[in-house]
């Protein structure tokens, strides 16, 4: 254990994106048993070797670089699947609409007719059924 805390020392060790590379490994892995193919042990020894490379280099900037910019990427995708979401949960009770000026979203409730809609960003007024 000792020796292993020694070689482990001023290494990278495992992260975030590291983690993400273990999980594509066992989707691919999962995929394998049900579409055979080489193709899929080629994938999995890269991603395995990329893994381990980014967990035991001691090149720590450079890999905490490349982590961060991964969790910037990964939070701009929960986001997007989170407002999704929520869109679809409100689709009963609300319609969306984008200005015709300025591209703005708006949300607006459903069931209240013929309604003329202010733009809150550009003011501009136009008129949709809800
Ligand atoms: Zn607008």
């Amino acid at each position: 254990m000792k020796m292993f805390r020694q070689w482990m020392a001023g290494r990278h060790g495992p992260d975030e994106l590291s983690f993400a590379i273990l999980i594509l490994f066992m989707i691919c892995w999962g995929l394998s048993l049900f579409f055979p193919s080489r193709i899929w042990l080629v994938l999995e020894m890269l991603l395995a070797v990329l893994c381990y490379y980014r967990i035991f280099s001691k090149r720590h900037f450079k890999r905490s670089q490349e982590n961060a910019r991964f969790l910037r990427y990964y939070d701009m995708v929960r986001f997007k699947v989170q407002h999704v979401k929520h869109r679809f949960h409100e689709r009963k009770t609300h319609r969306f609409y984008t200005c015709p000026n300025c591209r703005q979203k708006l949300r607006v409730p459903k069931g209240k007719g013929s309604i003329v809609i202010t733009c809150p960003k550009c003011r501009t007024k136009f008129e949709k059924r809800t």
